[in-house]
């Protein structure tokens, strides 16, 4: 299956891992790479810009595929030395990069200057055609299903993407609720050019976070998410667990939320220790609604290629079948 995405971006096929916080190490992104998809490293998962140089040395060593990384640029309780880390990409040599966030635009000078493919992730229709005239090579459409931050519009991925089809001259990505091939055919048939997935690359073999959160996904349905920091204008699609019943209460109360009440249950260093010890209480941990169609932990090899071969097949026969009729 060849799109213009699989051949801007080298890869076999049209189906891309999302940058997750503390998800997106070399292990899962050379698996996803290694398996003719396109791996993403998380660039502020790792501490420092020293730390990212040395994660992508070594997803290196563990893949001689394409892989990407992913720079994401929203609030953060500490400042993140943003310039310093978009000059390790450089530094680097890596030649894909996913920003996501806010606009790109300071960045994005150093980036093509290194030849270096872009990749913005946009939750509407305003923020892809901006992408666009910025220079961006390619954008994620991410629809109201996404794990993370969805934006404030809350508009689907089945608007987004005609939307994006009709008005885009650069391709793009379907993002947020896609796990199997009935996903990948639909989203190609309203204009896309590939998937991009997180939640559901986190329950693979190869995702390097603890089995129980991995379980949990799959015992989930597609209603244990929650929308948190609504009231901030930060909304974020987390796993529908206590800290986050706890968040909405703090945020139901009277008055403006002061993000300082919020802080100390939210803050990444606890979501990054429910994926190392598999405390699901622990924190608050991105997911999207796709749990909901998550069953299985199967490799990324296995994931991808059965995805293909969904999609290949349904727009080979059953589709085909209805013309034919
Ligand atoms: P963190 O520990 O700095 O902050 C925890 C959460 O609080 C984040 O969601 C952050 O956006 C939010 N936050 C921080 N300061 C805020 C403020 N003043 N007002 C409103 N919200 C505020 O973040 P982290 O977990 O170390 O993650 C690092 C970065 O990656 C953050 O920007 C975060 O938003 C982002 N992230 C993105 C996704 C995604 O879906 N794309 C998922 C996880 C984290």
């Amino acid at each position: 299956m060849q799109t213009r995405i699989t051949k801007m971006l080298g890869i076999e096929h049209p189906v891309v891992q999302g940058g997750m916080q503390w998800v997106g190490l070399a292990e899962l992104a050379s698996a996803v790479s290694n398996a003719g998809g396109l791996g993403i490293l998380t660039g502020l998962t790792q501490p420092t810009p020293e730390d990212l140089l040395q994660e992508i040395e070594r997803c290196r060593d563990m893949t001689d595929k394409p892989f990407a990384v992913n720079l994401t640029i929203l609030p953060t309780i500490k400042p993140v030395p943003y310039e310093l880390y978009a000059q390790a990409i450089v530094d680097s040599g890596i030649k894909i990069v996913e920003t996501a966030g806010h606009n790109p635009e300071p960045y994005l000078p150093m980036f093509k200057a290194a030849g270096i493919t872009v990749i913005h992730k946009c939750t509407s229709i305003r923020h892809c055609l901006k992408a666009e005239r910025i220079g961006c090579d390619m954008v994620s459409v991410d629809g109201f299903e996404c794990a993370g931050h969805p934006g404030e519009d809350d508009i689907t991925n089945m608007i987004l993407l005609p939307l994006a089809a009709r008005k885009l001259k650069i391709p793009f990505l379907a993002s947020g609720g896609l796990a199997d091939g009935r996903a990948l055919a639909a989203v190609l048939a309203m204009g896309a050019d590939g998937i991009n997935m997180g939640t559901r690359f986190m329950a693979t073999k190869e995702a390097p976070i603890h089995e129980n959160v991995k379980q949990a996904m799959v015992e989930a349905s597609e209603r244990d998410t929650s929308l948190i920091y609504r009231t901030l204008k930060n909304t974020a699609r987390v796993f529908k667990n206590s800290v986050a019943e706890q968040v909405l209460e703090i945020e139901s109360r009277d008055g403006a939320t002061n993000f300082e009440d919020i802080a100390p249950l939210v803050q990444g260093t606890r979501g990054r220790e429910v994926f190392n010890s598999g405390d699901l209480e622990h924190g608050i941990w991105s997911a999207g609604m796709v749990i909901g169609l998550i069953d299985d932990i199967p490799s990324c090899a296995d994931l991808i290629a059965g995805i293909v071969s969904e999609a290949e097949e349904i727009i080979s026969q059953r589709l085909t079948q209805m013309l034919s009729a």
